[in-house]
């Protein structure tokens, strides 16, 4: 527990620095009807916080199901998965708050990112993990999680971005614009509208994130060279692809400076803290054997999802083919697949893709929005409308999920409920196909009023 009161001179002024003064206003107003003030377990300074501890750690758990959703759902490796757990908690113990409820997973987006949420739940993707050589260098981007935890950034930042709410523009665009009888509407079904994103740490809080990162990870016992390759790694990507790292960088800004920081840190420390050993490579090997063998069926993948970007349906349908036979169980790869059969106007071996996708991994948000729609164009309403419903309980509120579920409804004679499933959709997304969809048929139904569409919702 660290609640205690803070003095209005102890509010950072940075902190509010992106809203305008009203909102900040609006923050204060609120810290103090909370009362939440918190001392900083790392710098023992006190600082606005809007959420106890209490809340951080309910908050961080009603979003890491979300968050990783919206990362392709976990990489389904049960052993890397222990792996990486055991490796962030033998991290956090030795942290400044060892008392939080700690998760970490490998979330499996082709992307090389790593997020913190409030409370202590720590992702990384496939696409990081699948780059790294040694255990030490996955230590050193967990330790770096934990860093921010432990000095609260996230809580900070979340604070203001849940009150915001900020909502990513990008997807609903692609949505308005998505033809709603095309796979393109397919193709977004993982770009979530979501008012969730990803925290943007501030210059000092990566740096702070870096000191304590490298701190925490030579108390468990690695050496603090894997933090300088790691961080070498990502600079490498960043020259090569910058397009994988965009994620990652919008959340950690990677300078030179913090690498030249890192190497300078990690030469203060003794020959015999930095042994060669301490990389741990063996364990690290060891546990990554299935990722390694899937990996050249992932690289497919992604070049699959350039294709499928460009509405080239059957070199997708070529390529994914390849990666499904290559490594059979991956979920995410057969649910492209499905995506891909559907553009390529194959809705048989489509369905056959995105059932395949749902039997491999039933909470897997994206097999289930796809084998709802593909389920929907082959005439198959219920078994549609029950692949929606789950994806709607995955993540609940996404239009898309709920437009097809009206569809459904629509096709089986439940008007009614059709009508309410339209309303909703409305009431999220105005323009764009799916919406003069919906409206069309309120009007046709008597629901909505034609000469104020509008106002009628
Ligand atoms: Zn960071």
């Amino acid at each position: 527990m660290f609640r205690i009161c803070c003095s209005r001179g102890a509010v950072r002024p940075a902190r509010a620095g992106t809203g305008s003064w009203r909102s900040v206003a609006g923050l204060l107003l609120i810290a103090a009807l909370l009362g939440s003030c918190a001392v900083n377990p790392v710098t023992h300074e006190s600082q606005l916080s809007l959420l106890s501890e209490s809340q951080e750690v309910r908050m961080g758990g009603e979003l890491y199901p979300l968050y990783t959703q919206m990362s392709e759902g976990l990489l389904q490796d049960d052993l890397l998965q222990r792996y990486v757990q055991s490796v962030g908690r033998r991290l956090a113990a030795v942290g400044h708050r060892p008392e939080m409820p700690y998760e970490f997973n490998v979330v499996n987006s082709s992307e090389l990112n790593a997020y913190a949420l409030p409370g202590g739940k720590i992702s990384i993707t496939r696409g990081l993990v699948s780059r790294m050589q040694n255990e030490a260098q996955l230590a050193s981007v967990l330790a770096h999680e934990i860093g921010h935890v432990a000095a609260l950034h996230p809580s900070a930042g979340y604070t203001r971005q849940v009150l915001a709410q900020v909502i990513t523009t990008a997807g609903l665009a692609a949505l308005q614009a998505a033809n709603i009888q095309g796979a393109d509407l397919i193709a977004q079904g993982g770009q979530l509208v979501t008012n969730l994103t990803l925290m943007k740490y501030s210059r000092d809080q990566e740096r702070e994130a870096d000191e304590l990162g490298m701190e925490y990870m030579v108390k468990a016992g690695y050496s603090p060279q894997g933090f300088v390759q790691a961080m070498q790694l990502l600079m490498d990507e960043k020259r090569q692809r910058p397009g994988a790292l965009e994620a990652f960088m919008s959340s950690h800004p990677l300078t030179d400076e913090r690498v030249a920081t890192a190497s300078q840190r990690a030469a203060q420390y003794s020959p015999a803290q930095r042994a060669p050993a301490l990389l741990k490579q063996g364990p690290f090997e060891q546990s990554t054997r299935q990722l390694k063998q899937v990996k050249p069926a992932y690289q497919q993948m992604d070049q699959a999802r350039k294709q499928l970007s460009e509405k080239n349906y059957p070199a997708a349908v070529g390529m994914l083919r390849n990666a499904t036979a290559q490594a059979p169980k991956e979920a995410l790869i057969w649910t492209f697949l499905s995506a891909a059969e559907t553009g390529a106007g194959q809705k048989r071996p489509a369905l056959e893709a995105a059932e395949t996708a749902v039997r491999l991994y039933p909470d897997l948000f994206r097999a289930r929005y796809t084998a709802g729609i593909v389920a929907f164009q082959n005439e198959l309403y219920d078994q549609s409308l029950g692949h929606l419903q789950t994806a709607n309980r995955l993540v609940p509120g996404q239009p898309q999920v709920i437009f097809h579920a009206g569809r459904d409804y629509e096709a089986t004679g439940h008007r009614d409920q059709a009508a309410r499933a339209y309303y909703q959709v409305l009431q999220k997304v105005q323009q764009g196909s799916m919406a003069a969809y919906c409206r069309e048929r309120l009007v046709q139904w008597g629901y909505l009023n034609p000469r104020r569409p509008r106002r009628a919702y």
